[in-house]
């Protein structure tokens, strides 16, 4: 890798929208890099990026875990020399409504969908702060906008990552750090395309724009926010959701 080449941190990248947002950015010029917790499924992403001729490098975390993602960061930083870039699109839902939600189901969607967030942002700052640049992304909802029933806790999450991309882009843009959130409706990877058909159709009603969103649409917009050109762009919230919902 040359010595000026920008490295992405892209945390899920191995699912459905990180994968679009790997290998858009890759393509883009970036070196980019995952977390991973199955071996297999990190192998398979690898193979994967590298069939497509980008280089790509893996580190064992969860992101729940502010030891663990610690740990990347400074991996990172050691192998590759910097992070310029994090993309934070790990996330899972636990949906029931809040009368059956069990505490696990709360601890867990908070965990993995807005403590991850600062697990992986905090030891990362200061260098992009030191080297004056730095594109930080939170992958929230459209439901974190408008919440939806039986997802107290991943609208509380998805609104919570926009809550602080609203403060650190604050602290940190007069030092070209910018911070945006991006909040997709419904993409059609493996998650929503596991919907029954009949209720995927009554979701796709509900889209002005008449289709599933594709995780490259979320993809092209990570890559116009982690560009030069997005300089003037933070603490923006871009809903990506073909008209559903109107913020
Ligand atoms: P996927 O389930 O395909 O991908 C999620 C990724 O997050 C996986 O790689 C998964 O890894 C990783 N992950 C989950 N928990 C952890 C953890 N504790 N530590 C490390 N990695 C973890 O989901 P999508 O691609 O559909 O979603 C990506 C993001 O976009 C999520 O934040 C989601 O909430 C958001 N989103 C998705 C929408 C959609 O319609 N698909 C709509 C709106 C928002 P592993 O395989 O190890 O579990």
């Amino acid at each position: 890798m040359s010595e000026d080449q920008r490295v992405a941190l892209v945390t899920g990248g191995c699912g459905g929208i990180g994968s679009a947002v790997c290998k858009r950015l890759a393509a883009d010029g970036f070196r980019i890099t995952t977390n991973y917790r199955s071996e297999e499924k990190a192998s398979k992403w690898l193979q994967e990026m590298e069939d497509l001729g980008f280089s790509a490098a893996v580190y064992k975390a969860d992101v729940r875990d502010f030891n663990e993602c610690q740990q990347m960061v400074s991996d990172i930083e050691k192998d590759l020399g910097r992070i310029d870039v994090i993309v934070n699109n790990a996330g899972i839902t636990r949906d029931t409504t809040l009368r059956k939600m069990e505490k696990s189901q709360w601890d867990d969607v908070m965990d993995t969908n807005l403590d991850s967030v600062f697990n992986v942002v905090r030891p990362a700052l200061n260098g992009m702060l030191e080297r004056g640049f730095g594109r930080i992304v939170n992958i929230a909802s459209i439901n974190g906008q408008k919440g939806q029933l039986g997802q107290t806790n991943y609208c509380a999450a998805k609104a919570g990552m926009h809550g602080f991309t609203k403060a650190l882009a604050q602290e940190v843009a007069y030092k070209g750090v910018t911070v945006n959130t991006v909040s997709p409706g419904y993409i059609a990877t493996d998650m929503v395309m596991a919907v029954p058909e009949a209720i995927r159709e009554k979701i796709i009603k509900q889209i002005p724009v008449g289709r599933l969103g594709r995780p490259e649409e979320i993809a092209a917009a990570v890559a116009y926010l982690v560009s030069d050109e997005a300089a003037f762009v933070t603490g923006s919230d871009l809903s990506i959701n073909g008209g559903q919902h109107m913020s």
